[in-house]
């Protein structure tokens, strides 16, 4: 464990217990314009509200949480300004919160009155068989540059989420069946945590807080400055899709749920049923094996649902998650922002195909998405890392757009359909700040290790948000 030689303010850290995201003791709230801000230097730059870019680096994704205000976004140059940031926080008492791509479902990066850790410099990749990520890379940006050394790492789809959020949460994606989530072909961390030491994290050091940012969700234990994957050899995949008529979304649905049990790890899929008049189905996915051993597989769902279109298309790797990104010239720039609220529920035997379809059958517009799990997802222990859900058929994630003037609505909407699903559970990366049951629903079992980990790592609850481990 290296260290960054101690801020002498250090000592003067007092117990910050967080409700809510208010911090409740410890000595109540310096107002951001009193805090001498002088005292935090870095090699990076620190924005502050008065700065003209303020409103460019503070902005979160979901734009439901574009009015949270930070006091200061922290800029981070290196790990140096990471560990300086912890410590500033900690001695201040102020709200802190790290930030990789700012794709937080609930804002949870852009903590009102709080210091953002911005590492989004931070995305050197070193590929090789274990390949190094820095904490800020995008999605896209690690798969670019793992795919030009032939190398792969199984993550999500979007362009522009942060790999520091995905891999701690999880990371759900197109190869999952075959080489598991992101968080399991994690061997190695390198974590500020919030006394400002910096550690080297694996199997066998520090091997309960390795076990934690295997799915302990972010920003529970520390600042991540960059990850070590085991990264397999890159190879072609094959995208797929099949357009089903509207109308057909139950007879689909079923089907699809009938389909999955059987089918090889190189098979991922998913299916997107949307409201609609009637509601309809799509049924899309990957296959990560030689490109003539799909057509079969694909045969036998085709046999039991009406499929309008069929596209399946080899290409190779970079390619393939540039499609999935949804890149479709050279330049492909982050996704912009937008409004909407989403949930997710984690369904261990199928839903009901009928009662999902009633659930749909409303004026606003809301999906449900469900991402298949299986394969090399559920040959890992649920208390061999902190993501609990191995035995899950499917991720459920419900997802409603946000119009203006009607977050109310959509909020309403989507918890109806989240709570009629007839499934528990809840990914913490689709991270819901209404979800009744997040505790249990995000960690099951898995909480009570969890939060002795963050009471080991995080005394003092520096790190506390709204739903963080120990709230
Ligand atoms: C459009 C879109 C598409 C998505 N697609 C997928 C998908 O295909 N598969 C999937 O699994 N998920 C997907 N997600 C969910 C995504 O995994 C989460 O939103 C994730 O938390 C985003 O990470 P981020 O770094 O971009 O976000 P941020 O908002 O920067 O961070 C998210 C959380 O992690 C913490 N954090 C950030 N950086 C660090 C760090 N360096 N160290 C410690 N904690 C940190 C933050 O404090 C915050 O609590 C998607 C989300 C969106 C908005």
């Amino acid at each position: 464990m290296a260290e960054f030689g101690r801020r002498t303010f250090l000592g003067a850290v007092g117990v910050a217990a967080v409700a809510g995201g208010e911090r409740v003791a410890g000595g109540g709230r310096v107002p951001a314009a009193d805090r001498d801000w002088s005292r935090l230097r870095l090699t990076g730059r620190l924005v502050l509200p008065a700065d003209a870019d303020y409103d460019t680096a503070r902005r979160p994704y979901n734009a439901v949480y574009a009015g949270n205000r930070p006091a200061a976004v922290a800029l981070c140059a290196d790990e140096a300004d990471v560990a300086r940031c912890l410590e500033f926080a900690s001695a201040e008492r102020l709200p802190v919160a790290a930030r990789s791509g700012r794709h937080s479902y609930a804002g949870y990066s852009t903590p009102p009155d709080g210091l953002v850790v911005d590492v989004s410099a931070l995305r050197e990749v070193r590929p090789g068989g274990v390949s190094v990520v820095g904490a800020g890379t995008s999605l896209l940006g690690a798969y670019e540059a793992l795919g030009a050394a032939g190398r792969l790492l199984p993550g999500g789809t979007c362009r522009s989420v942060g790999i520091a959020g995905l891999a701690l949460g999880g990371g759900i994606g197109v190869v999952g069946r075959k080489y598991g989530l992101t968080c399991d072909r994690l061997v190695g961390a390198r974590v500020v945590t919030p006394d400002g030491s910096v550690r080297d994290v694996d199997a066998e050091r520090e091997p309960d807080l390795f076990w934690a940012l295997r799915g302990g969700g972010g920003g529970n234990f520390g600042v991540v400055t960059s990850f070590r994957f085991d990264t397999p050899p890159a190879h072609r995949l094959v995208p797929f899709e099949l357009r089903t008529p509207a109308g057909a979304a139950v007879d689909v649905l079923g089907a699809w749920q009938e389909w999955l049990p059987g089918l090889p790890d190189e098979l991922w899929t998913a299916c997107r049923v949307e409201t609609g008049r009637p509601a309809r189905a799509v049924v899309s996915g990957c296959w990560a094996g030689p490109p003539e051993g799909l057509g079969p597989w694909l045969d036998r769902l085709a046999a039991k649902v009406p499929v309008q279109s069929r596209t399946v298309r080899p290409m190779d790797y970079v390619p393939a998650m540039r499609y999935f990104a949804g890149c479709t010239g050279p330049n492909c720039p982050p996704v912009p922002p937008t409004r909407f609220v989403a949930s997710s529920r984690m369904p261990r035997r199928p839903v009901d195909p009928a009662v999902v379809v009633g659930l749909l059958a409303r004026e606003r517009p809301v999906a449900v998405l469900f991402d298949s799990f299986g394969g090399a997802i559920g040959r890992v222990g649920a208390a061999e890392t902190a993501f609990p859900h191995r035995d899950a058929l499917a991720s459920a994630q419900v997802y409603v757009t946000v119009r203006a003037g009607d977050e109310a609505g959509a909020r309403r909407d989507m918890a109806v359909v989240r709570d009629g699903l007839g499934a528990d559970g809840g990914y913490v990366n689709y991270v819901d700040p209404e979800l009744p049951d997040w505790r249990t629903a995000y960690y099951g079992a898995n909480l009570p290790r969890l939060r002795r980990v963050a009471d080991r790592y995080d005394p003092n609850g520096v790190l506390a948000f709204a739903q963080s481990v120990r709230a």
